[in-house]
């Protein structure tokens, strides 16, 4: 196991919470943060005041990218247990990106020990209303001072927390999302299955046009034929159908979301007719004409499940439910943060708890 050494710093005042939450606005004074070397593996461990790095300009990520991140949730429960979001799912997945990016793994206990520790450290900081939560921002990035291209053989790992808001705090509200068919987001065989920030500077231009039409979110789909849904940049998609509910297969162009992992379990236990199939987006089309598009909706750890209210593509706007929030999304959000505010027993073994 990894040494950990701590620099607090002395606090005299309590911690207090912004009135206003917001997502990722506010940090906790805190973060954890170790470094890597092919000669020394993970060394100097250390949960200290967060700051500022100082980093050579020719640092190999600040040129060619080579950085992962991860994104989960933390809550303190009524009871006051504080629990992790399937949290060795998430380190998993930071394994998984790290393999393809040619980036060093950490092993899920040490990670989860490392988390476990920084949130004891800042238990103050998670805010209790329903809804709000402490997000958790693990990321890594190459740190060789080298302008010649190869894979960084140092690097730095860090664990930031920031306390969030309720992502619907004006209710459960349902987003319009465009298609964008003139750009991709990732592209299978590519980096798709990594959370990477490469990913996300493709799909911002997505965003850019989306908001300009009027829409929130943008649906990307595939990379090489430009006819299957994808996802929705931070989000999975889910559609039911009249008959079916599906989600577009893990075809190596989409994140596998811990969130959709999580839905397509409930929804199997629930007895509900579930696949991972790809699904054109012709077929949606076809069967929205035919009324057989019964909701539709995304899943991600910040917003839990967001419903969609409107889906254009092309000239077409597809007015989903009524432009209203979808039953089953609705059912799907009130089990989950059931679970994660402990109001329900936490039947699949989600929660993990820091003590
Ligand atoms: C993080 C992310 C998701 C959602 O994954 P969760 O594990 O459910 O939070 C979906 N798509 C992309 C591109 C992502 O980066």
């Amino acid at each position: 196991m990894l040494e950990i050494t701590k620099e607090l710093l002395t606090r005299t005042e309590k911690v207090k919470l912004p009135e206003k939450l917001g997502f990722g606005i506010h940090y906790t004074d805190h973060m954890f943060e170790v470094d890597y070397s092919e000669k020394e593996g993970w060394h100097n461990a250390a949960i200290r005041p967060v700051s500022n790095f100082s980093l050579h300009p020719a640092s190999t990520f600040f040129h060619y990218g080579q950085a992962l991140f991860e994104g989960l949730k933390v809550f303190k429960q009524e009871s006051g247990n504080i629990v992790m979001f399937r949290a060795e799912k998430h380190f998993q997945r930071q394994n998984n990106s790290a393999r393809r990016l040619c980036m060093p793994e950490m092993p899920v206990e040490t990670c989860l020990e490392a988390l476990s520790e920084l949130v004891k450290v800042e238990k103050d900081w998670i805010p209790t209303k329903e809804g709000e939560a402490l997000y958790v921002r693990p990321f890594m990035f190459g740190t060789d001072v080298a302008l010649g291209v190869h894979s960084s053989t140092t690097y730095k790992y860090v664990i930031l927390l920031s306390p969030v808001g309720a992502y619907y705090a004006e209710g459960f509200k349902p987003v319009k999302i465009l298609v964008q068919d003139d750009y991709v987001r990732a592209v299978r065989k590519g980096l798709g299955e990594c959370k990477t920030p490469g990913n996300y500077a493709a799909s911002m231009i997505g965003g850019e046009i989306a908001h300009k039409a009027g829409y929130t979110q943008v649906l990307w789909l595939d990379a090489v034929e430009l006819k299957y849904i994808e996802e929705v940049g931070t989000m999975n998609m889910f559609v039911a159908f009249n008959d079916e509910v599906v989600t577009p297969s893990l075809t190596g162009g989409i994140l596998p979301g811990v969130t959709r992992m999580s839905v397509l379990q409930i929804l199997k236990d629930w007895g509900y007719n579930v696949t991972e199939r790809q699904v054109s987006i012709d077929e949606l089309t076809t069967r929205y004409d035919k009324g057989e598009v019964v909701d539709m909706f995304g899943t991600g750890t910040a917003a839990i499940i967001s419903s969609v209210g409107e889906l254009k593509f092309k000239d077409k706007v597809m007015k989903i439910n009524n432009g209203e929030t979808g039953e089953l999304a609705q059912k799907l959000f009130d089990f989950i943060t059931g679970v994660q505010y402990g109001h329900r027993p936490d039947t699949f073994g989600w929660l993990r708890r820091v003590e």
